[in-house]
């Protein structure tokens, strides 16, 4: 093939790709809102690798497309929290966690039948007990995919339904078409960059450990845990869970 064809060959080649990325995106979106999933984002995390934790047990280089899921909880159970979370909400947000890791299954299901391979991040497995964390935060993944601002309250705060949902996040060798583009820093997320919380302080006054401050930044991470193994002991809950700051962030569309 002469010198002259290649420009046409690289330009057929971005077609199919664009065309297998778009095949596989629809399937796997498809099979998210066939599960209730209320929210569907992508992302490539090869150019910022870096916000993922090293500790993850595969290599982003493998696997470098993610797709996001979220989950709205039910508004009824949240308004149902007072002051301190309630085994109704426990129960809820376990039964959740439990839709999200069936969604992220059959996700990678169809990936299978499609010929790709995919990581289906654990919706709430703690693997450092000391540091009560998981593989990853979910919430940089659905910030990186364009699914809403990391606010004041550490949470991902979508504009629809604020803080109201629970991410889970698939990772895959499947080309996939994006969502969103990683914005640059300080808007970056993972960073304490760019929020859009704006005037509202809800949460602020929502939050009984006095953790959540002016900005992201401010956040008192330990306060909050804190707080959480109380509750975990005292209301006989059995999850480091509270809820509060979940109940108070309703998202910029539904504020007012
Ligand atoms: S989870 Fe509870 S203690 Fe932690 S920041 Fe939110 S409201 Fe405060
Ligand atoms: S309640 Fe308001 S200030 Fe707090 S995270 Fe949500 S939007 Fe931001």
């Amino acid at each position: 093939m002469g010198q002259t064809d290649r420009p046409r060959q690289r330009q057929s080649q971005r077609k199919e790709t664009k065309t297998v990325a778009d095949t596989v995106t629809g399937a796997l979106r498809d099979v998210a809102f066939s599960c209730s999933a209320s929210l569907f984002g992508t992302a490539c995390f090869k150019d910022c690798e870096d916000l993922v934790p090293r500790s993850i047990p595969f290599s982003i280089r493998d696997l470098p497309y993610s797709v996001s899921v979220g989950f709205r909880l039910s508004d009824p159970v949240m308004d149902g929290l007072v002051d301190r979370p309630t085994r109704t909400y426990q129960y809820h947000y376990r039964q959740v966690n439990l839709l999200i890791d069936h969604t992220l299954l059959r996700m990678l299901g169809k990936l299978h039948e499609l010929g790709y391979e995919g990581f289906p991040v654990p919706s709430s497995q703690i693997v450092d007990w000391e540091a009560g964390t998981g593989h990853l935060a979910h919430k940089v993944v659905a910030s990186v995919a364009g699914l809403g601002w990391l606010g004041r309250n550490n949470l991902l705060v979508s504009p629809l339904y604020g803080a109201r949902v629970r991410y889970g996040s698939l990772f895959t060798n499947a080309p996939l078409r994006l969502t969103a583009q990683v914005r640059e820093t300080p808007g970056r997320p993972g960073a304490a960059g760019r929020s859009e919380c704006g005037s509202c302080f809800a949460c602020v006054s929502a939050c009984p450990a006095g953790a959540i401050g002016k900005s992201r930044a401010d956040f008192d991470l330990e306060k909050c845990r804190q707080t959480l193994k109380n509750f975990e002991r005292s209301e006989n809950i059995g999850s480091m869970i509270c809820g509060l700051c979940v109940k108070a962030c309703r998202g910029a569309k539904r504020r007012s």
